[in-house]
This record gives C-alpha cells, structure tokens and sequence, in this order.
C-alpha cells in the first residue's frame, strides 16, 4: 500500500511517463520492436493489438496501419520508479541512434528524457547522460518491479497498451 498524494496526483499505470522538462533514465532490460494497431478519435487513442506482421493479420486486412513502436523496461531516476517504456520514433529512434553512436548499451548510461509541451504537441528529445552505476541500496527494488513487469507484460503476453 502507498498513501495517496493528492497534490501530485495522476492515475497509476505501469507505462512510463515524462515530467515537463529533463527526465533521467535508466534502461534496464533489452529492447524490443512491436508494430501496433490502433485508431485515432476524437477523445484520444483507442489501441486495437499487436500486428501478427503476417498475411493473416485481421487489422492490417481491415486497412488499419500499424506504427512501429519501441519498448524497454526502463529505471527513472527523476520519479523513482521502473515502468514499461513504450516509445514512439521521437524517443525510441533516439535511444537506438545514441547506443549505436556511443557504441554502448544503454543499460551503461543514463538517458536524460525532455519534455515540452502537453497532449499531440508533447515532443521529446534524448541526450546521453552519465555513466554512474546504479546505487547498490536501490538495485534490489529496481529487479523486483522489473519482475513483475516481465511476469506480467512479456511472460503472460498482456498486450501492452500505452502510449508516447
Ligand atoms: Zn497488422
């Protein structure tokens, strides 16, 4: 149990999200690449499932197209928290671009995440941060709740459904 914070609060989700400003993060699983379907309305987002990427996907039949997206577990070191990090190309491109430039994985650095702005004019940029090991008193913490998002998202297939 956690007490409630009413000030700061936001509904709880298992996605990670991004505070207006600089976010450093930690990745702390392998990447992963999904295509995903889903619908654009009015109100937001509706998410319809992962593409089969085969002829017999019943949403790529029905004409829907489906968007590449990227996903780690990853460790913010701003929020304390490990989250399910389901990136779209602003941030996914990103994190691939600099591993792939500073030829590391990025579990071997911080990522230092920028927010600006709200809603479908939120934008992010990446930057490469320090390359300080996790402190050992938080490590501990920081493999449990990953578990639990293996367990949930990866070994029971749950489809995951958040968003940039
Ligand atoms: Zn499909």
């Amino acid at each position: 149990m956690k007490q409630i914070n009413y000030g700061t609060y936001q509904k709880p989700s298992d996605y990670m999200k991004f505070d207006q400003g600089d976010n450093v993060i930690r990745i702390v699983s392998v990447g992963a690449f999904v295509k995903r379907h889903g619908m654009r309305t009015a109100g937001g987002y509706i998410p319809l499932g992962d593409c089969t990427e085969k002829p017999d996907c019943k949403f790529c039949n029905e004409g829907n197209k489906a968007k590449q997206k990227w996903f780690w577990i990853a460790y913010s070191k701003t929020r304390k928290e490990v989250k399910m990090l389901d990136a779209g190309p602003q941030i996914g491109d990103a994190i691939c671009t600099i591993a792939r430039n500073v030829g590391k994985d990025p579990r071997e650095f911080d990522l230092i995440v920028t927010r600006k702005g709200d809603g479908l004019k939120t934008r992010y940029s990446v930057e490469k941060g320090g390359e300080e090991p996790i402190p050992e008193a938080e490590v501990a913490g920081i493999e449990s709740m990953k578990k639990y998002l293996v367990h949930k998202y990866i070994q029971q297939g749950e489809a995951p459904q958040g968003q940039e």
